[in-house]
């Protein structure tokens, strides 16, 4: 009965979102050359959106994306196309519905961080440039849909964001930032800032503060997948038999949806203001942090790291136990008092995730679920997913598996 339903249904597909000026500005290109064929060979309908301007991609996933007529969002960038994404869904009334829409990430910026990852979630070996786009491309071509955490994050001033890849302060911040002038290198730009912060090495100071992982109870469940294309290939999916909707746990802290019990008897959800799911774990910014928190008891960093997907750039490995819907950030920091030497190895090593094996005596990693982070030098840079956030005080939690990515 429900196939003569969904054949009824006019024919959904994805849409592509190009941003033209990533990377080395060559998205565009590499669609026509690479992603187009590939597509049609796999028979996968899709719309092509050449992104116009910053923020154009936010606007028109909150403001006037019609959800039930596409199957999935691929972004075709780098990282900060993808954050547009995210956010955009949700900053949407319909938020709860909207993030479930399957979202995939084709590398074609200078941070991939991502698409990195997300190769590496598929046990292939490394490959970077147009070999990690064809893998993406084919790993989209497969379909399959995973649940991946987000990270909500609370500034001082301002709406919180959402974040799925990093929260960065200190050394990878700056670099991140800094390095964004040698974006015509591609991938490299971040080798290349990496060496010159260097040369300028310098301690930031804060206070840092986190909630073990240990201490919280959610659950460790597996990631549960389902395909995005059904066996006929029919582009029945839908998120009401295709793709696993969230059961969110306790620790999930599903509270945007207040259940009431209305005259009838029967519950109903009202939705609360402003969208998007309620941050349990954090009390407000300007009140002290839990006591079940952790509080770091140095305060002189050269980074701090906050990673959940296991890529920090296509060959930055930092986080090498993560996975996509852990439910877990994972938190490093680098105390000061290390050399300019130990540093560079780290980062070395961190291209093949074997930096927590470099006996780093100021490395420190960490599981945790929530964290706080607040800056005592006036001026300095946060980043989250690569994009530049008001500096100041910093709070986040993550939320597993809210988002659905397509992994193959
Ligand atoms: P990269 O990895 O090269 O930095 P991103 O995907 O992170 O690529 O994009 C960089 C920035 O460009 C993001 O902040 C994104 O919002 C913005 N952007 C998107 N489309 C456009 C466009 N058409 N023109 C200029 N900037 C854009
Ligand atoms: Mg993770």
């Amino acid at each position: 009965r429900d196939e003569v339903v969904m054949s009824e249904l006019p024919r959904r597909r994805m849409m592509l979102l190009v941003n033209p000026q990533s990377g080395k500005g060559q998205a565009l290109s590499l669609y026509n050359s690479q992603i187009q064929k590939m597509l049609h060979e796999a028979d996968v309908l899709h719309t092509l959106v050449i992104t116009e301007r910053q923020n154009h991609a936010r606007e028109l996933v909150r403001d006037k994306l019609d959800l039930a007529q596409w199957d999935a969002l691929v972004i075709m960038s780098g990282d900060g196309l993808l954050f547009e994404v995210i956010n955009g869904l949700l900053e949407r009334p319909d938020w709860e519905e909207a993030i479930r829409m399957p979202l995939a990430i084709l590398p074609g910026g200078s941070g991939n961080a991502l698409a990195a990852s997300v190769h590496h979630y598929s046990g292939s070996t490394p490959v970077s440039s147009e070999e990690l786009l064809t893998s993406c491309g084919f790993l989209l071509c497969k379909g399959l849909v995973s649940r991946m955490d987000l990270v909500s994050v609370h500034l001082i001033s301002g709406p919180r964001v959402f974040s799925f890849l990093s929260l960065a302060w200190g050394f990878v911040a700056d670099v991140d930032i800094e390095s964004e002038k040698y974006r015509h290198v591609g991938a490299a730009r971040f080798t290349v800032g990496t060496l010159v912060r260097l040369a300028s090495l310098r301690v930031y100071r804060g206070r840092l503060a986190y909630l073990p992982a240990s201490l919280d109870k959610c659950k460790d469940q597996p990631n549960q997948t389902s395909s995005l294309w059904p066996a006929s290939k029919m582009y029945s999916f839908s998120n009401d038999n295709g793709c696993p909707i969230p059961e969110q746990n306790s620790c999930h802290s599903n509270n945007s949806v207040k259940v009431t019990r209305s005259e009838n008897g029967l519950h109903r959800n009202i939705p609360q203001n402003p969208p998007g799911p309620q941050d349990s774990l954090l009390p407000p910014l300007d009140q002290p942090v839990p006591s079940n928190w952790v509080v770091v008891p140095e305060e002189d960093f050269v980074l701090v790291l906050a990673m959940y997907q296991s890529h920090l750039a296509e060959d930055l490995l930092a986080a090498p136990d993560s996975a996509l819907d852990d439910g877990l950030i994972h938190l490093f920091y680098v105390k000061a008092g290390t050399s300019r030497a130990a540093l560079l190895r780290l980062f070395l090593a961190m291209e093949k995730g074997a930096h927590l094996t470099t006996n780093c005596q100021h490395l420190v990693h960490a599981k945790v679920r929530a964290l706080r982070l607040e800056p005592h030098s006036p001026k300095g840079i946060i980043t989250v997913d690569g994009e530049v956030v008001e500096y100041g005080p910093v709070q986040a939690q993550v939320h597993r598996g809210l988002a659905r990515l397509i992994t193959g």
